[in-house]
């Protein structure tokens, strides 16, 4: 999947103004005191904005009041798309009309005073339209998921640590879903890394549980439209997931996460057909689903487990999503067969499979240029199953060196340990580094850099000889035989007992 970085990161794997500018929200137009307004209050805790966010039933139009602190010179959308939907912004209370760049979407607040607040109004109908751009907002009959960026209008420059407040109005029946915590006077609460991250929100009418986990709790929203998954089986599909992920990390430090669940009739037979895992103000998933899938084609499918997985490490800056996407793609398959979802031989075919797309996949790049270049060469199979590639000689070479007694697993749960850490993005030359001296040798640099310096796909025949996986018809089937290394095949990708998943201070 096409986990969304952007900027920073992330992890990647879907109308008109009626009249009302919303001046006053029916407050009284005229001297509504600051208060009123639910602009910033001065303190060491006090947001630097405020934005209220006001839809309509029909999501048609959105009403934003916007108030700063310190009012900026100029507001600017999060994306430079954004200007297409803006209609119009004026100052509050006073209700003049605000100069707005019609290519950039800049708001001019320069003849704005202390405390200003801005209302403008967004053509939700239209931008839900549009798609913006696939992932970045869709819609269905009654609800719609959209990035904040396509709506927020902030600073150009934001000052460190800048944070704010979002509430929002929405009409009886209707709720909204965001990665942001939830204050106690129901606003949400905007770190840093809302400014610069991914993320998606999703307004309207929602189907809306909470899944607990041991990796903490996830809080879905699932958009209307026809679906054959029932709330029950999409439950039931995360849990699932999540536990998978728990066999490598355990019940460790609990993070909250949204997850986004959109019916989307676009895409293949898989049941799931696209995954994204984002940062923005906090962790979040997106994740389409085949409406036609049913509560039994869900529990271990690949996507969500992926998706997870991401949430679990570390942030990783997107230039080397070979690291990222290498461990995540590996686990994606080693996971499902100790879970019970593949077989053990259905687990080495898939990874198998997985690294042939690799090595058909590259522009000739070397695997490290490969990542770099990954947004616009879409070479993403062969970073993704280079860095596979990297992962399983690691987590073999982990594995001979220990007798057994280490793997990857020990070295993934180090990573968290060590470096996730909300808000911090990390170079893959940064966290190979923290696993070679976790493990007080060289090996994982050891292992990635001549991979990554080569512009041919790994060379894994030797790997496969030692591992025991023969091929044949072809090479396109694996088929296991005994090997010096058989051993630690069948240990990679052993089934993991109920109720047996590592569990902190366990023995390695
Ligand atoms: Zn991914």
């Amino acid at each position: 999947m096409r986990r969304g970085a952007r900027r920073a990161e992330a992890a990647w794997d879907a109308p008109v103004l009626a009249a009302i500018i919303l001046l006053c929200a029916g407050l009284g137009c005229a001297c509504a005191p600051r208060a009123t307004l639910g602009g910033p209050q001065r303190g060491p805790d006090a947001p630097d904005a405020v934005w209220r966010l006001e839809a309509d039933a029909a999501l048609s139009r959105l009403s934003v009041r916007a108030c700063f602190a310190d009012p900026p010179e100029v507001l600017v959308p999060g994306s430079p798309r954004a200007s297409r939907w803006l209609v119009g912004a004026v100052l509050a209370p006073r209700g003049s009309a605000l100069r707005v760049d019609g290519d950039s979407g800049a708001i001019d607040l320069s003849e704005a005073g202390a405390g200003a607040c801005v209302d403008y109004t967004i053509d939700l109908a239209a931008l839900l339209a549009s798609g913006s751009g696939g992932h970045g907002a869709r819609r269905s009959a009654a609800s719609a998921f959209i990035d904040p960026d396509l709506l927020l209008w902030r600073p150009r420059d934001l000052p460190r640590g800048y944070r704010g407040r979002v509430r929002f109005v929405l009409p009886e029946g209707l709720s909204a879903s965001s990665p942001w915590p939830v204050a106690d006077d129901g606003s949400r609460v905007l770190d840093a890394t809302a400014f610069d991250g991914t993320a998606r929100i999703a307004v309207g009418r929602l189907s809306r549980f909470t899944v607990p986990s041991k990796r903490g709790p996830m809080e879905v929203a699932v958009l209307d439209g026809e679906r054959a998954a029932t709330d029950r089986g999409i439950q039931r599909w995360l849990e699932a997931s999540a536990a998978a992920n728990a066999l490598v990390f355990g019940a460790t430090d609990p993070t909250p996460a949204q997850v986004l669940v959109i019916p989307s009739p676009d895409g293949d037979d898989s049941p799931v057909r696209f995954g994204m895992a984002m940062r923005g103000g906090g962790a979040g998933l997106l994740l389409l689903l085949d409406p036609r899938a049913h509560d039994p084609a869900l529990p271990g499918e690949w996507i969500a487990i992926h998706e997870l997985f991401h949430l679990e490490m570390p942030a990783i800056r997107k230039d080397d999503a070979w690291l990222s996407e290498g461990v995540t793609m590996y686990y994606s398959e080693v996971l499902r067969a100790r879970a019970g979802f593949l077989t053990a031989t259905e687990a080495w075919q898939r990874l198998h499979e997985g690294f042939e797309r690799g090595r058909r996949g590259g522009t000739g790049r070397s695997l490290a240029e490969e990542s770099r270049a990954m947004g616009s060469s879409h070479a993403y199979m062969r970073v993704y199953w280079g860095g596979a590639a990297i992962a399983l000689a690691w987590d073999v070479a982990l594995r001979e060196a220990s007798g057994g007694r280490r793997s990857l697993d020990d070295a993934m749960r180090h990573l968290q340990a060590c470096c996730r850490v909300h808000g911090r993005f990390w170079s893959a030359a940064e966290l190979v580094e923290a696993l070679d001296d976790w493990w007080e040798a060289p090996l994982f640099s050891r292992i990635a850099e001549p991979w990554l310096a080569s512009q041919d796909f790994p060379d894994l025949a030797p790997l496969r000889a030692e591992l025991g996986l023969e091929l044949s018809d072809g090479g396109d089937r694996v088929r296991p035989v005994p090997a010096r290394l058989s051993p630690i095949r069948d240990a990679i990708t052993a089934r993991v007992p109920p109720g047996a998943e590592h569990r902190p201070g366990d023995a390695p």
